[in-house]
């Protein structure tokens, strides 16, 4: 098997060796107070990542659809109504999660490339006068359509509506590597995995709760057990767990957080729009099409990039990695094989998305499309140059 290394699929991103190493240690016991030594850091930082002074910082051994199912078990009760927008994969797998809870989901149909529409959603809660509605879903970042959402307008939404309903937000494909903003949005339960923005394997569902969360889990009513956050609260208040903790993750986490806190989350932010901007004017120069709409829904992650008709985009992800040993996202749903994706989160560099670049354009020109090989990597070059790092300018 040859390796696939750099990956540009939207997750799990590329591990930095460094923090390979953080999740390859030895055994310690986690009852002992070095494992509070691990644990309190890995917390503290989360907390600084999603910008929040006081969210509960919960960490679950599972991945971010673990992450969904405790959001929803801890607040909600069967029969309750939660709002949320289909516009791709993840916010339809995140609506099937409820509706398999027993709870009744108000569904606006969005087509896959917009965002979540804030105006409906406004309009929506200013008539549910009796506040049947009891939570938002807003996924911030479709992966399956490159398509970031604007969640302060959802929260300035739900305010002009007066609603009292909570916020839970999927960051999963953007805590990290976008601006996200827990405390300024309002958001009630932030939900991230360990494999995308963290540069971690797979593993850990991270979430951030509010006090208002939190404190719906004495009277939600939805069966929990593995994923009670009470039980995994109490247990913190001892530097504990409520059962065997990753300890090699959450060693990773500590070490990953403070990975992004001293590149400092804007410079973060920065490099992950300015590789995002070289994908994007490379595609361009493709004559291709991005799956998102308009520019205001770009994301800086990922990108899903549809081919002509008649073009099997899945033969081009592939190719990639048969031929040339490199993984792309193939399209999901119904982009499958209309569209594939490119992943430019996390551990990456403007240089190793250039060989991303030039890997796409070789499968491209090998299956027959008409791009000239060296025009998207030209076209992200100059995106590349032009537009140092804020440290280069400072220098
Ligand atoms: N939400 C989004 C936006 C995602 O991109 C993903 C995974 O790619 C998930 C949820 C599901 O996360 P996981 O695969 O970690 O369960």
């Amino acid at each position: 098997m040859s390796l696939q290394n750099p990956t540009f699929i939207p997750g799990p991103t590329n591990l930095p060796e460094v923090l390979r190493k953080a999740c390859d240690m030895p055994t310690i016991d986690h009852r002992s107070p070095l494992f509070g030594d691990i644990l309190r850091p890995a917390r503290a930082g989360v907390q600084q990542v999603l910008k929040s002074r006081d969210a509960e910082i919960l960490i679950f051994p599972s991945t971010g659809t673990g992450g969904w199912e405790t959001a929803l078990t801890n607040t909600l009760a069967p029969g309750d109504t939660v709002l949320a927008a289909r516009n791709g994969m993840f916010s339809q797998r995140w609506v099937d999660m409820c509706q398999r809870h027993g709870l009744t989901v108000e569904i606006v149909e969005t087509p896959w490339g917009e965002g979540i529409p804030a105006d409906r959603f406004e309009e929506i809660l200013s008539a549910d006068k009796a506040h049947k509605i009891k939570a938002v879903l807003a996924t911030h970042n479709e992966t399956a359509t490159g398509v970031r959402s604007d969640i302060s307008a959802v929260r300035r939404a739900m305010d002009a509506a007066a609603h009292p309903a909570l916020l839970f937000v999927d960051g999963v494909s953007s805590i990290g590597s976008m601006d996200f903003r827990f405390d300024d949005w309002g958001v009630d339960i932030a939900v991230s995995g360990s494999q995308k923005g963290f540069m971690l394997p797979a593993g850990l569902a991270i979430l951030g709760l509010s006090p208002k969360a939190m404190a719906a889990a004495e009277t939600a009513t939805l069966p929990r057990a593995f994923f009670d956050i009470r039980d995994m609260k109490r247990a913190y208040d001892n530097a504990a767990y409520p059962y065997t903790p990753l300890v090699g993750l959450l060693n990773g986490l500590n070490l990953s957080t403070k990975m992004l806190l001293d590149e400092g989350l804007d410079n973060v932010f920065a490099r992950h729009r300015r590789i995002a901007d070289g994908v994007r004017a490379a595609v361009a120069a493709w004559g291709l099409p991005l799956c998102a709409a308009t520019p205001d829904l770009y994301s800086d992650t990922v990108s899903a990039v549809r081919t002509p008709e008649g073009v099997d985009a899945t033969e081009i992800v592939r190719r990639a990695a048969a031929d040339y040993g490199v993984a792309f996202g193939v399209g999901l749903g119904q982009l499958s094989g209309k569209a594939f994706r490119i992943g430019h989160l996390g551990s990456l560099t403007d240089v190793m998305m250039l060989s991303g670049l030039a890997t796409l354009e070789m499968c491209m020109a090998d299956l027959g499309l008409d791009i000239r090989p060296g025009s998207g990597v030209a076209a992200a070059q100059d995106v590349y140059r032009k537009s140092q790092t804020p440290q280069a300018r400072e220098a």
